[in-house]
């Protein structure tokens, strides 16, 4: 053995090399959701496990909060007559699975303003 110092990257990479895969676990809208990090997202759970989760899903770490902050659900982006944003999701906006569909859905109208009933 020497007495070689690996910063986390370098040991990431070095296992991974070897066929050594990374998971890692998050809270999502049915329980634990685990997600395969690549090595670069691994070296990045190290500092921000946010950061890394919101890679592997393509959103960004703002959005990857937003989408547990906001119980997994996409809220109508229409007003109501006071003036408040509606407090019905929107259609399929209802524990969102994914991050990504989240950020999709961002915009759109729940049942009674899609239809423009109200
Ligand atoms: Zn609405």
């Amino acid at each position: 053995m020497t007495n070689e110092r690996f910063t986390p990257a370098e040991v990431i990479n070095r296992l991974a090399a070897e066929g050594v895969g990374f998971t890692a676990s998050h809270d999502g809208p049915a329980g634990k959701v685990t997600v395969h990090l690549s090595p670069d997202q691994t070296a990045r759970y190290w500092d921000d496990p946010p950061a890394a989760f919101a890679e592997a899903y393509g959103v960004s770490r703002a959005q990857y909060l937003a989408w547990h902050r906001g119980g997994y659900a996409v809220q109508c982006a229409a007003r109501t007559a006071k003036g408040r944003q509606c407090r019905n999701p929107v259609q399929g906006g209802h524990l969102v699975d994914s991050p990504a569909k989240w950020v999709a859905l961002q915009g759109g109208y729940c049942l009674i303003h899609g239809e423009g009933l109200e």
